[in-house]
């Protein structure tokens, strides 16, 4: 009996696609695609090497809250996540840092997101972008807590940040030797939940962190949704 998706494997096959490929896009073993090949006399495609984004890319899955989850290697003892490509080993963490701003990061990648070992490259920062971050001397319970102790309301009803800021201008709060951007803990303690994407105030306060003025990409896709539910609705 023939195989049920034949018809579609034969025409991926003609496509020039490898059995990985075409097992992927139909949902069936490789081996079952490289049995079929052989069957009908094909030839293999030669397997074409992947670039170390591509191999990247393999070894990440999402979790909840934009994070990722490096599913490679990790170097031995220390459990970094490592990617080894043509003789090469990298940290996950450096690839991310690439993928997200066109350059090699100076020093170390390390996520900014509380999440350890997290690979997202929007999450990456390096060494030169944390270097400035002073830390006080006092202790706080919680993230939250030290939050609303470096931040100020400003007169017209926004909250303001006092805390350090690097030399790009990032708000940095550090607790329990995490560092985390000031808005993501804004954003938690105000919706109680992961921000998802980027976190961006919703007003004209410049870097804004009062929870209400806060948006993530999450909350701007379901406004957008709505207004053109409404706008679809009146136009109508
Ligand atoms: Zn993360
Ligand atoms: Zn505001």
């Amino acid at each position: 009996m023939p195989h049920p998706k034949l018809h579609q494997i034969r025409r991926l096959i003609d496509a020039g696609l490898t059995n990985t490929a075409i097992g992927q896009q139909l949902h069936v073993e490789r081996q079952t695609v490289g049995r079929i090949r052989h069957e009908l006399g094909l030839p293999l495609v030669p397997r074409q090497p992947l670039t170390v984004e591509e191999k990247w890319r393999q070894r990440t899955r999402e979790l909840p809250g934009g994070h990722l989850e490096w599913t490679g290697d990790t170097s031995t003892g220390r459990g970094v996540p490592v990617l080894r490509h043509s003789g090469q080993t990298y940290t996950a963490g450096r690839v991310a840092f690439r993928i997200q701003h066109g350059a090699d990061p100076t020093g170390h990648a390390k996520p900014d997101c509380g999440v350890r070992y997290c690979v997202a490259p929007a999450h990456q920062y390096d060494t030169a972008a944390r270097q400035p971050v002073r830390e006080p001397l006092v202790r706080y319970n919680s993230a939250e807590a030290k939050l609303a102790a470096l931040t100020e309301a400003t007169p017209d009803g926004h909250l303001a940040w006092a805390g350090p800021t690097t030399a790009d201008g990032r708000q940095i709060l550090t607790h329990g030797g995490v560092n985390h951007t000031a808005a993501r803990v804004a954003f938690r303690a105000r919706w109680g939940r992961e921000p998802i994407g980027v976190v961006l105030p919703s007003c004209e306060y410049p870097r804004c962190l009062l929870g209400e003025h806060l948006d993530d990409t999450k909350a701007r896709n379901a406004y957008r949704a709505m207004f053109s539910a409404v706008f679809g609705r009146t136009a109508a």
